[in-house]
């Protein structure tokens, strides 16, 4: 059922968490013909359902877990692919049971939620009262419907020294360039929590000739979001490893449109309301596919999606948002050399809401290893043209002048090592981030750990020959590779250790994974080591 839109509620919270304009909001609102404040409380009461097929196919998942609570996902849909995912437009009681061990015998908690068409059927159930720092597994009843087993935890006491955390990072894995064989591996590690970066999925419609296929067109409306990423969730490693430990995921651009920029599609003339309601169906289907709290549930074409978690006292996450809120990429039609739109003060990636958020959780962070989760490059660092250098404006060589101040807070305020988790650009790099990048006098405040593709871009390759020239023109560059994979994480209070995971394909199945490279870092020491 859909709650009347209390449209001066909506408008207020858009305002105030998204930074439209009253202006901008009102042609939004103009444009569409009624606006469901969305809910997970149901209205209508729940029917007794029956299925012709597994309703739980695009399995189970969890996240955003804290000291004693954690979100169990899953979402209804004995056809993925058709309309409404196969579901009728009613109302489905959804049971979940969590245990103490693997084959459900010692269940500690039942609940139940309701399932509604407006949100695509999908459960966000928020558990509470579960002891911090413990392994659990879960699973859901619809009707006589079982759904698989999945695994997972709540994270330690923050005021607790974990001796050690270990944990995955993975980005851009287009459906059509290539197989999850990188998923297929990472169920096998030793896991306690994984971090998607974003490009979760691609928009565009399918292309023939390819390792697979998209079904559909390219993605506006909500149908076809949500039957791109039941698509992409279909494929049993990507949810097999959804249902081996919690996720933390934040998107990047693709999840909408390439390039986008808050209220600005890639499509220069396309009117901004207009593409608010793209943008608006996006985040919603992406956020019924999440496991995501009920904090994160969209408003209109508003979503909140940064947030912070806290590894006790070893490690604090702050996963940010890249997209919403910045400013459109500065001199997007002329790169090259850094401009001085890049380095304008009011060119902004983060937005200046979510960037006082940062430096005043940076600032207070008790926390030994602090880590900024989030999508796009932040060395500047420009791939070479025929001698001329082209500094990209969608990552943070567009803004510039944000992305030094950021890097300026951290060194000034003397934040604990602090580490930045980047994907987007579907190659392996590990970079020294000075204040300036540009002056090598300039004092390193950060390291970045950028990790390649799941499948985005096929194959690739070692690519040694780039590595070679990045690393001759930029000194802060201290590796490059292509190919595709993962990067594993084990941090303990004395070491940080990024192992760069790679498999030499990704268009047939079967590939084998190695160790490409490790690197370190070592708490109090600036500059990352080869392990
Ligand atoms: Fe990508
Ligand atoms: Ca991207």
């Amino acid at each position: 059922m859909a709650t009347p839109l209390d449209l001066a509620r909506l408008e207020h919270a858009i305002q105030h968490e998204g930074g439209l304009s009253r202006r901008l909001f009102l042609a939004y609102a103009a444009s569409i013909s009624s606006l469901p404040l969305l809910s997970q409380r149901a209205g209508a009461a729940p029917g007794t359902p029956s299925f012709d097929s597994d309703p739980f196919q695009l399995g189970v998942a969890s996240g955003d877990p804290d000291e004693n609570s954690v979100v169990l996902w899953t979402r209804l849909a004995p056809a993925p692919l058709e309309r409404a995912g196969g579901m009728k437009p009613q109302n489905v009681e959804v049971r979940w049971e969590i245990a103490a061990d693997e084959s459900m015998r010692r269940v500690l908690k039942r609940g139940s939620q309701v399932a509604t068409p407006e949100l695509a059927h999908s459960i966000h159930a928020e558990v509470n009262g579960l002891e911090p720092d413990r392994w659990y597994w879960y699973r859901f009843h619809a009707g006589d419907a079982v759904s698989t087993i999945g695994r997972t935890r709540t994270l330690p006491l923050a005021a607790s020294m974990p001796s050690r955390l270990q944990f995955a990072f993975a980005s851009c894995q287009h459906y059509e360039t290539g197989l999850y064989t990188a998923y297929q591996h990472m169920a096998e590690e030793d896991l306690d929590l994984v971090f998607h970066l974003g490009d979760y999925i691609y928009e565009r419609g399918g292309e023939a000739g390819r390792v697979r296929r998209h079904a559909g067109n390219k993605c506006y409306s909500l149908h076809d979001y949500r039957t791109r990423i039941a698509q992409y969730r279909s494929d049993p490693f990507l949810h097999g490893m959804h249902a081996r430990c919690p996720w933390v995921v934040t998107w990047d651009d693709h999840e909408v449109e390439n390039n986008y920029a808050n209220d600005r599609s890639e499509i220069e003339d396309m009117d901004p309301a207009k593409f608010l309601v793209q943008r608006a169906n996006a985040y919603q289907a992406y956020y019924e596919m999440m496991p995501l709290r009920n904090s994160s549930l969209p408003r209109g074409p508003h979503m909140n999606l940064y947030r912070s978690f806290t590894f006790g006292q070893l490690a604090n996450f702050l996963v940010l948002d890249g997209r919403q809120y910045r400013s459109d990429q500065a001199d997007h039609d002329h790169p090259g050399e850094i401009s001085k739109a890049c380095l304008n003060p009011r060119q902004t990636m983060l937005g200046s809401i979510q960037l006082k958020w940062v430096e005043n959780t940076l600032s207070h962070s008790t926390g030994r290893w602090n880590v900024l989760a989030q999508q796009v490059m932040m060395a500047t660092v420009a791939a070479k043209h025929k001698d001329i250098r082209r500094y990209g404006r969608d990552n943070w060589c567009g803004y510039l002048g944000e992305r030094n101040k950021l890097m300026s807070f951290i060194h000034d305020h003397q934040v604990p090592n602090a580490v930045v988790l980047t994907g987007d650009i579907h190659c392996n790099i590990v970079n020294d981030l000075r204040i300036d990048d540009l002056r090598i006098e300039s004092p390193i405040a950060a390291a970045e750990f950028v990790g390649t593709s799941i499948s985005s871009d096929g194959d690739g390759g070692q690519a040694q020959d780039r590595m070679k020239q990045l690393m001759a023109d930029y000194p802060g560059v201290r590796y490059f590779n292509a190919e595709r994979g993962y990067v594993r994480c084990t941090v303990t209070p004395e070491r940080w250790q990024s192992d760069y995971r790679t498999i030499p394909y990704v268009s047939k199945p079967g590939a084998p994974i190695k160790t490409r490279t490790s690197f370190v870092l070592e708490p109090g020491q600036s500059g990352v080591k080869t392990a």
